[in-house]
């Protein structure tokens, strides 16, 4: 009863619409999908598109965790017969299984025994993110330069991310950390001519993409050429830019806020891992709670948002993932999304103990099945959970509805399902309240709709007309969230295409704009460490690291051993040399506290089992 008269109506007439078009469209011949420039060939059809492989059980391909470490000692310690990193002397035969419950990879290293993890505490939810995959992206053309990692090189797609690591510098000392910050031994910073290297090799094979240039670190506030880079970034064209941060900068000042978005930045994804002084305890800032909260004020004031980012641990801050959602709803002017990222054993973590590594594992599924149990929205697992490659769907229609001519495809995360999940909420802004998004919207006859809509392609006129028709009728008016109506849901519609469309430079406008309802999207990435890797998965990887030896899939940048070889044979300083040059580095480490002019409070809702 809550929906309004016009949504229903239009609702209804667009399905009846529909049915009638698919009717006489289906027995037409297929229309040819367009050869733009920027994609190695045709787009693909859907019949046309590769999987990797899926299903219970299965056999894929992984890595010794311990050969792997070996090997990168070896290549480290140099000489004319140093092994090449990942080749096939490392792989061993993973095997997916189901087992009590729980989805298992086990693997067995001739030389070092038998490894097991666990990639998932609820089959079903496992087995639904693989059926929804929607395959690989285009195959990579003309990338010699960028992917030549051996068995981790990228072969697919045009990701969604781009990684930039400025420098391995950083102003705390966390455990865990995954890329073992100021404990290497030396430090290693991009100069301007890397970060101008990287774009133009990332803009040089096909497909040209338009994604998230998310500049990182350690700490990438700290790099001298932090700003310059974000400039830099801008005058390629590269619309999506944001950096990864634990806030202190942006905490401390309100002016360094302000002059990173006069260079071009979007956008902050802040480090956050609770909403309570406790939850944050364990990276060792007296205050960092107080941090957070300031840097979020400092962003916002600057005209900026900030994406949650938070690291979650199984018995540690697995308690925290139902408030930190709370937390950005009730912020929701000054949040944009939230996205939590189970622990990877990797840095500081690579050589974990087995018990502990299996107490401390959080998997997707348990985050899907706790922000249930932790929020009171109704979110279900099992209906409002898809694989982020999900979205490809919709950025297909969008490339072809743009033809021939366009510049770069669309924003396009086509990763493994097994390894990242999102669910999108729909947050009524004045009310502070939120809706999942697949509570009233039918996302998988949506992706079987635009999969028809690219198969017969029909031309830029009939391709729109379809594409709105299959928004409207896969929308349950009887379970509309109250005063969502049809005004609001054009709204959201477009919110959704600005943020896949890599036209658009007001991208940022239209997806944050002021309208009553906005789309917040909550995204899980579980990243690979060794012990669970998974080479097809790799390959197909959406998350990439821009670096001097070219794109390099981030799960084996930091796991697998390339982040150690790629920087001391680049631009490191020894630790000692730096210090001498540089003076010691300031860490908030040991309960130290950071100054902070005025502390600020934002409304916080303390979820009763934090
Ligand atoms: S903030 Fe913590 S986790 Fe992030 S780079 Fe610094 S030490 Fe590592």
């Amino acid at each position: 009863m809550h929906s309004t008269f016009s949504s229903v109506f239009f609702s209804g007439l667009a399905d009846q619409i529909w049915r009638g078009f698919q009717a006489v469209n289906r027995r037409l011949p297929q229309g040819r999908v367009p050869s733009p420039a920027w994609a190695p060939g045709r787009l693909l059809k859907s019949s046309e598109r590769s999987k990797p492989p899926l299903g219970i059980p299965r056999v894929t391909e992984s890595l010794c965790p311990k050969c792997t470490l070996e090997k990168r000692e070896a290549i480290l310690a140099g000489g004319s017969d140093a092994p090449q990193l990942n080749d096939a002397s490392e792989t061993i035969k993973a095997y997916l299984i189901e087992e009590a419950g729980r989805i298992l990879l086990r693997k067995m290293c001739d030389r070092h025994g038998p490894f097991e993890d666990v990639l998932s505490t609820d089959p079903d939810f496992f087995r639904r993110m693989e059926a929804l995959c929607e395959g690989h992206d285009l195959p990579c053309w003309g990338d010699s330069e960028v992917h030549h990692h051996n068995l981790c090189s990228v072969k697919y797609g045009r990701g969604g991310f781009l990684i930039v690591d400025l420098t391995n510098r950083c102003n705390m000392m966390c455990n865990p950390c995954f890329m073992d910050a100021n404990q290497v031994g030396h430090i290693h910073e991009l100069e301007l001519a890397d970060i101008k290297a990287i774009f133009e090799r990332a803009q040089a094979f096909k497909p040209r993409r338009e994604f998230n240039v998310l500049f990182s670190g350690g700490e990438p506030t700290l790099s001298p050429i932090f700003l310059e880079s974000v400039r830099h970034a801008r005058s390629c064209g590269f619309k999506r830019l944001h950096v990864a941060s634990n806030g202190i900068r942006f905490a401390q000042s309100e002016d360094f806020a302000r002059a990173a978005k006069d260079a071009g930045l979007h956008g902050v994804y802040l480090q956050f891992d609770g909403v309570t002084d406790q939850a944050n305890r364990h990276r060792g800032v007296g205050n960092l709670l107080d941090v957070k909260l300031q840097a979020i004020e400092n962003i916002a004031k600057a005209g900026m948002k900030t994406t949650l980012q938070s690291t979650v641990i199984n018995g540690r801050t697995s308690a925290s993932v139902g408030s930190i959602v709370e937390f950005a709803i009730q912020n929701i002017d000054k949040i944009s999304h939230v996205i939590f990222q189970p622990i990877m054993f990797s840095g500081r973590d690579e050589r974990v103990e087995d018990e502990i590594r299996y107490q401390r594992r959080y998997t997707l599924s348990q985050l899907a099945a706790d922000l249930k149990q932790q929020t009171n929205f109704g979110w279900e697992p099992m209906r409002d959970w898809v694989p982020l490659s999900a979205y490809s769907a919709l950025a297909r229609v969008l490339d072809l509805l743009r033809g021939p001519d366009a510049e770069c495809g669309s924003v396009s995360p086509a990763s493994h399902p097994d390894y990242c999940v999102t669910s999108p909420l729909v947050v009524k802004r004045d009310k502070k309240k939120a809706y999942p998004l697949f509570s009233f919207f039918n996302i998988e006859q949506f992706n079987r709709d635009l999969n028809a809509i690219l198969d017969s392609a029909r031309g830029a006129t009939l391709t729109r007309a379809q594409l709105t028709l299959a928004v409207f009728r896969n929308i349950n008016t009887r379970s509309l969230p109250p005063g969502l109506n049809l005004p609001d849901l054009i709204d959201l519609l477009r919110q959704t295409t600005a943020r896949q469309d890599s036209r658009s430079p007001q991208w940022k406008h239209e997806t944050y704009g002021k309208s009553p309802w906005y789309m917040t999207i909550i995204i899980g990435q579980f990243f690979q460490d060794l012990f669970m890797f998974d080479l097809h998965a790799i390959q197909m990887s959406a998350t990439q690291v821009g670096c001097q030896d070219g794109e390099i899939p981030f799960c084996a940048y930091n796991s697998a051993g390339w982040r150690q070889i790629v920087e001391p044979q680049n631009n490191a300083v020894a630790l000692s040399v730096w210090k001498r040059v540089h003076g010691p580095e300031r860490i908030f480490a040991k309960g130290k506290e950071v100054p902070l002019s005025s502390p600020v409070s934002l409304p916080i809702l303390i979820n009763k089992t934090n």
